[in-house]
């Protein structure tokens, strides 16, 4: 699925996660909207975005 990489980051949301291709300065995303997988999940650590693509153009 393709995500929109938007000119105004997602309000509320803080990702440290620097090596996703919508992650931008400040510590904030840039997709259009996330996913936060897993359903039925029980701590912190098992939960992860789905939203997340490898930074593979190499520039920011
Ligand atoms: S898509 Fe997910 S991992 Fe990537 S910057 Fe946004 S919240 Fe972070």
């Amino acid at each position: 699925m393709h995500i929109d990489k938007t000119k105004e980051p997602l309000d509320g949301v803080k990702c440290v996660v620097n090596t996703c291709h919508y992650h931008v300065m400040g510590d904030q995303c840039s997709a259009s909207k996330i996913e936060i997988q897993p359903r039925n999940a029980s701590s912190t650590e098992e939960t992860d975005c789905g939203t997340f693509r490898p930074n593979d153009d190499g520039m920011k």
